[in-house]
């Protein structure tokens, strides 16, 4: 069948189940600063690869929708509504970095934009290109999939400015429960449901099971925090326990039940506490391959996992809800180097693998990622890895994007 002169559809769902046409529209935010250098890279990259997997059986037409900076200036709205109808209609979008805006209004688009949709699960792969300098021995054991809890926590924005008189009214509360708080103190709230405790430990065991990883892992500080941390930790383990128990074996089960080896096939379902497995990570990162975790914990373990393989520059992400998905860029506009060709597209392109994946446009995606490898190890590369390795050649964000293409045939 071929598409060039079919309509482009939208992708739908029914019963949870996506269904993508063969010429799907999809949103773009191209994004601030950088974004338009990153945009234009990703989206050649992307086309070439659809172009070679599949003719012209496949393909995306792709629809821009503005926020930011780029918004605020046609329309004075930073978010305009006329953004999130259509991302909610075509159900997916790809963005650039958004500058947060200051002085009152939205506090990060970014936080809204999950808010809005409600992109309850913040997956970030964390890979090791061979190549690519890193600050640990060993960054070819690290091979991670980090899902963080993406709507609630001490991101949910409930807090109170010191001598307000909501924080006033909230330590004269607190009094009444026998808990002595500072006068002058700000408040913060970090609520944890069950609800979205479950749903982000489900959809992480999910992707475990689709993608044959051998390990979940509950990260929490339970130890401390017992009804927001710990019961998010004793969630995880019941959605595991009753609705999984076909896949899964846990930690605990396997030393008292299984003589300390994991019956074959099973996916082990283990905890840590969040400082330890800032250290486990670094010493004993090749146990560890599906991580489940709040949303302050997963923001900073994410970024030290993704230093460990050689920085946010290629670090790649995704904010999932049920049905709408964001895939975007996780560093920030990098406005010095805006319109220069100079920044790395690598962590916009490695979303469009992920959106690709999410497609299930699976042999385009496998075409970008090999061909990206295949690059950094010829030390093809921009500025910024450029300066860390010797004997490399610098490119531009263009010619970067170009030698992807050119390694993919
Ligand atoms: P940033 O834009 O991430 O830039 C910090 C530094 O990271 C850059 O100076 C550069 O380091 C390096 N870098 C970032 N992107 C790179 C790329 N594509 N290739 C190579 N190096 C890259 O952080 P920021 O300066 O703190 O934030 C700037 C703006 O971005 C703020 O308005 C912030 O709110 C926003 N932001 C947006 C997002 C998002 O939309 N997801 C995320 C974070 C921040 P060197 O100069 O050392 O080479």
């Amino acid at each position: 069948m071929t598409t060039t002169n079919t309509k482009a559809e939208k992708i739908s769902f029914k019963d949870g189940k996506i269904f993508v046409p063969s010429k799907v529209i999809i949103p773009f935010i191209e994004g601030d600063g950088t974004g338009p250098d990153i945009w234009r890279a990703t989206k050649k990259v992307l086309d070439a690869a659809i172009k070679i997997a599949y003719k012209d059986e496949k393909e995306i037409e792709w629809v821009e929708v503005l926020a930011g900076q780029k918004a605020f200036d046609s329309t004075k709205d930073w978010l305009p509504q006329d953004t999130i109808n259509k991302v909610k209609d075509l159900k997916i979008a790809i963005k650039g970095p958004l500058t947060t805006p200051t002085g009152g209004g939205i506090r990060s688009l970014n936080v809204a934009l999950r808010q809005i949709f409600d992109l309850y699960a913040c997956v970030r792969p964390i890979t090791y290109f061979e190549g690519i300098s890193s600050p640990v021995k060993t960054p070819e054991k690290v091979n991670l999939v980090i899902f963080r809890e993406n709507v609630e926590d001490v991101y949910s924005g409930i807090e109170f400015k010191k001598d307000s008189k909501e924080a006033t009214k909230v330590i004269d509360l607190l009094k009444t429960f026998g808990h002595e708080v500072r006068n002058g103190s700000g408040i913060g709230i970090k609520p944890i449901s069950e609800f979205c405790s479950k749903r982000l430990v489900r959809k992480a065991i999910q992707y475990a099971i689709k993608n044959k990883r051998p390990v979940v892992t509950l990260v929490h500080k339970g130890n401390i925090m017992k009804f927001t941390e710990g019961a998010f930790c004793e969630w995880g383990y019941e959605v595991a326990k009753n609705e999984f128990s076909d896949f899964i074996v846990t930690e605990e089960a396997i030393s008292k039940k299984y003589n300390g080896k994991a019956p074959v096939g099973k996916i082990i379902v283990n905890d840590r506490i969040a400082d330890n497995m800032f250290q486990q990570l670094l010493i004993r990162s090749s146990e560890y391959s599906v991580i489940a975790t709040t949303n302050l914990n997963g923001d900073y373990l994410s970024d030290a996992c993704a230093a460990q393989v050689g920085g946010l520059g290629i670090a790649p992400g995704a904010n999932i809800g049920d049905e709408i998905a964001i895939f975007e860029a996780t560093h920030g506009t990098a406005p010095k180097y805006a319109n220069q060709d100079k920044v790395n597209p690598g962590s916009m392109i490695l979303s469009g693998v992920m959106m690709l994946d999410y497609l299930g446009w699976d042999e385009a995606s496998k075409l970008i990622t090999k061909a990206f490898a295949k690059t950094v190890k010829q030390k093809r590369v921009t500025y910024d890895l450029e300066r860390q390795m010797t004997g490399a050649t610098l490119l531009k964000t263009s010619q970067f994007a170009d030698t992807i293409i050119e390694n993919m045939n």
